[in-house]
C-alpha cells in the first residue's frame, strides 16, 4: 500500500514525501480513505503509530481546494489534553498545508498564557483550530471562536482527555458545535469512560486498530 492507493492526490503525496513518510503506517492505510470519505471514526492508536498523520493528511486533503472559512469561523477543530501535544499537532497541520502549497491557517490554543493574542489569531477564522478544552471554552465564552460552520472534530488521546477532567466540560464544547459534522477519536486505551464518549460523540463510526 501506499499513500496514493490509499487516496491521497498528489500535492499531499508530496507533502508525505516531505516529511519523510515513505510508506504510510498501519493505521494510516486504514484511516485514511474512512476520513476522506467523512465517515466517523474510532481508531484505537497509541503514540507512535502515526496517529496524528493519520487524520491530518485526509482532513489536509479535504481543505484542499474547499471554499474559505468565514469571520471567527472554524473548519476542523483538533481537542488535545496538553499544550505538548497541541503544540506537536499543529506543526504537522502547519508542515503538511506548507508541502502541499496550501494556505493553511493553523491555530494552536491552550491554558496558561495570555488569551488576547489567541482571540486576535481567530479573529479571521481558522482552517484548523488545534485547543486544550479548558481554553477552548474561555474563548466561547469571550465569542472569539464561531465552531457553528464547524466540518470535523477531532478528540485525539481521548483516554487522557477524560483523565485531565473533559468530562465536566463535554457538554459546553458539544453545545457549540453544528449537530451535522464528521467525529474521529483516537485513543491509546479503551476503557469504559471512552467508550461512554465515544458512544455519545460518534455517529456510525467505522473501528480500527493501529
Ligand atoms: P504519532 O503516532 O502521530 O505521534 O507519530 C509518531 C512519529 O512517527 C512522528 O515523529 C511522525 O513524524 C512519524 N510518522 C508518522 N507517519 C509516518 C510514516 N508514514 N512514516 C514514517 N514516519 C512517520
Amino acid at each position: 500500500p501506499t499513500f496514493a492507493s490509499a487516496g491521497l492526490s498528489e500535492p499531499l503525496q508530496r507533502a508525505c514525501a516531505a516529511a519523510g513518510y515513505a510508506h504510510p503506517t498501519a493505521i494510516q492505510i486504514q484511516a485514511i480513505p474512512i476520513v476522506l470519505q467523512g465517515r466517523d471514526l474510532l481508531a484505537l492508536a497509541p503514540t507512535g503509530s502515526g496517529k496524528t498523520a493519520a487524520y491530518a493528511l485526509p482532513l489536509v486533503e479535504r481543505l484542499l481546494g474547499a471554499p474559505p472559512r468565514g469571520w471567527r469561523r472554524v473548519r476542523v477543530l483538533v481537542l488535545v489534553p496538553t499544550r505538548e501535544l497541541a503544540a506537536q499537532v499543529g506543526d504537522v497541520f502547519r508542515r503538511l498545508g506548507a508541502s502541499a502549497s496550501l494556505a493553511l491557517k493553523v491555530a494552536v490554543v491552550y491554558g496558561g498564557g495570555s488569551v488576547n493574542p489567541q482571540m486576535l489569531l481567530l479573529r479571521g477564522g481558522a482552517d484548523v483550530l488545534v485547543a486544550t478544552p479548558g481554553r477552548l471554552l474561555d474563548l466561547l465564552a469571550r465569542n472569539a471562536v464561531r465552531l457553528d460552520a464547524l466540518e470535523t472534530l477531532v478528540l485525539d488521546e481521548a483516554d487522557r482527555m477524560l483523565d485531565l477532567g473533559f468530562a465536566a466540560e463535554r457538554e459546553r464544547v458539544l453545545a457549540a458545535l453544528p449537530a451535522r459534522r464528521q467525529n474521529l477519536l483516537f485513543s491509546a486505551t479503551f476503557p469504559p469512560q471512552v467508550k461512554e464518549l465515544a458512544d455519545g460523540i460518534l455517529r456510525e463510526p467505522v473501528r480500527l486498530e493501529a
